[in-house]
């Protein structure tokens, strides 16, 4: 049995992971405030608490594995820096590994969730990519079965690639990356932006009617009503994931691609079109070989409890 931890910017879940990579056991806290020994009491406290549940000591416990956002060093088990919890640097993999005797693997939160999305494959593949469609564009890269993650730690952030020269401006800082096109955060702008263009329209309604405020979904139904303007944003947003989806793929020829997040709740009414235009631009894809097939993320959100808990099993 593993241990795998999810730490977010509001609270923490855990889950006791059994050998065939399912949970058995899940709980949570809010995310420890303040001191950084608050949260390793936290992190500990939750851990036996699973543990416990699942009618095991924690010292029967195989490995404990932590998916944090922000910059990870995973050789040495740091979390470098993370922009929006309290302690900004944390050496949890030493630091409960001491305080608890087990090996202790800490990596990326989005690592963590391909991790998981990867195991949870119906088939053997060896190159995989997990993206994640929420406030940013979170992804993940598995090459030869084993989670890509280059020399410090940090690799696999494709959300920070370039989409548009001089483009929407990116909460890291530059202009015209996937994210600040293909998040849910982008759809939303892009939503309201249209409603306001087209006031006569449905869009328009659905925004006025929900206090002046464009969900991720708003776009989506409103388009499935019939209204013009919300088609074009849905057109240019799945145009958006695919455009930069065809970048990941002519780089690393991934047999499979998931699309998890709360855009993929749009199931086929955004994998399908998503498909066709991947399928008519990307490079170098062979007949009767499938290369990069397109697919809706299996775990949501427990992928990343599941990919933690693995971060020992995939060292
Ligand atoms: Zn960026």
């Amino acid at each position: 049995m593993y241990i795998g931890i999810d730490i977010g910017g509001t609270g923490i879940k855990a889950g006791l992971v059994d050998e065939n990579y399912n949970i058995v056991v899940k709980d949570s806290i809010p995310t420890p405030k303040e001191t950084y020994e608050n949260m390793l009491n936290g992190i500990i406290g939750l851990a036996e608490k699973v543990a416990f549940a699942g009618g095991l000591k924690l010292s029967e416990i195989e490995s404990i594995g932590i998916g944090c956002p922000g910059s990870v060093d995973d050789k040495k088990g740091i979390v470098t820096y993370s922009n929006n919890l309290d302690v900004p640097y944390m050496p949890l993999g030493p630091d409960i590994s001491e305080r608890t005797g087990l090996p202790v693997y800490v990596g990326n939160d989005a690592n963590c969730a391909a991790l998981g999305e990867f195991f949870a494959l119906d088939e053997d593949v060896e190159n995989f990519v997990a993206i994640t469609l929420g406030t940013g564009v979170g992804s993940g890269v598995v090459i030869n079965k084993k989670l890509y993650t280059g020399f410090n730690g940090a690799a696999g952030e494709l959300g920070h690639t370039l989409l548009a020269m001089n483009g929407e401006p990116c909460t890291c800082g530059r202009n015209g990356c996937w994210e600040a096109y293909a998040s849910a955060t982008a759809l939303i702008r892009d939503t309201e932006c249209a409603a306001k263009e087209n006031p006569d329209s449905v869009l328009s309604k659905m925004i006025a009617e929900n206090g002046g405020k464009a969900n991720g979904k708003t776009a989506f139904d409103a388009a499935e009503q019939g209204d013009a303007a919300a088609k074009t944003v849905v057109d240019n947003y799945i145009r958006y994931i695919a455009e930069g989806l065809i970048n990941v793929i002519n780089t690393f020829q991934p047999e499979v691609v998931v699309i998890g997040g709360g855009v993929s709740r749009q199931g086929d009414n955004l994998i399908i079109p998503l498909r066709e235009h991947v399928k008519k631009y990307v490079y170098g894809s062979l007949e009767g070989v499938p290369i990069g097939d397109v697919r809706i993320a299996k775990l949501g959100n427990d992928a990343g409890i599941v990919g933690a808990a693995l971060l020992g099993v995939n060292k």
